[in-house]
Formats: C-alpha cells, structure tokens, sequence
C-alpha cells in the first residue's frame, strides 16, 4: 500500500525545512522524525520509500556530505556520494532544488520534494556534521 505525501509545494517545502530546523535545535535525529519526513518526501512513483532510507544510509557512512565553498563568491554546493558506489559523487544545490543524479529527473517530473542525496544534504547540515572545504573559486568551478 501506497502511503499518499504532500506533494511539491510552497507549504511541503516549508514542512520540511521547519523538520530540518527542529532536528538542528535537537542536535539529533530521532524516529519520530522518520514518520514525518516519509510523509513529506518518502515515497514517489515506482521508487517508494527509497529517498528517506537512501539519506539514512548516507547519513551512517562518514564522509558521505561534504559541502564545497568558493573562496571568493562565496557559491556552495554539497558532494553528496552516490549509496553503493563509493567513488561515485553528486552535485547537490538544495537551495536551487538540484541534483545531479539520474534519479533526479524523476524527483523533477513527480511531485516529491527531493532526492536522496538533497535531504541527506540537508540532513546532515541540520545535525552540524558536515564536512565543509573552502576552495579557490577556480576549483570550485571544477567541482560544479
Ligand atoms: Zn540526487
């Protein structure tokens, strides 16, 4: 059985970014969270369940976020591993809704709110864990 979601508007945007903001204030991420976020973003089409346990999984491999600054524009993007291949990165820009995974073309053409790799972004900068590099803006141009 299918569990129905919001889809993609303003108000589930703001859902899951009041989400994100209380698990920054708990400094932890806890079940209860889980049911709230499979609502919000848990399930589209044929790939149910897969965005949530996807960003779960991500969150228990170290390494798996890290977020790239340009020295001078100060422009940021998140490298976001891909769950089975270790060698295997995205370019995520939540902010511009933007992932450069293959799946993320469905996220766009479904209603769901984001990818994996987005909400595992987002994840672990509410929890304060990122990995974060500073780069000359040349290479971060490299990296986008
Ligand atoms: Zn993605």
């Amino acid at each position: 059985m299918s569990q129905p979601h919001l889809p993609y508007t303003p108000r589930a945007v703001d859902a899951l970014q009041a989400l994100l903001n209380s698990v920054a204030e708990a400094g932890e991420f806890t079940d209860d969270y889980i049911m709230v976020l499979t609502t919000l973003c848990g399930q589209f089409g044929d790939l149910e369940n897969t965005v949530v346990m996807g960003a779960l999984r991500l969150l228990d491999m170290s390494d798996s976020v890290e977020k790239i600054t340009a020295e001078r524009s100060r422009r940021y993007l998140y490298k976001v591993r891909d769950i089975e291949m270790e060698n295997m990165f995205y370019v995520c820009r939540p902010s511009q809704r933007y992932c450069s995974c293959g799946k993320f073309l469905q996220v766009l053409s479904s209603d769901a709110i984001v990818c994996e790799h987005v909400l595992a972004a987002q994840l672990t900068g509410a929890l304060g864990a990122l990995k974060e590099s500073v780069v000359s803006d040349k290479d971060f141009l490299e990296h986008s």
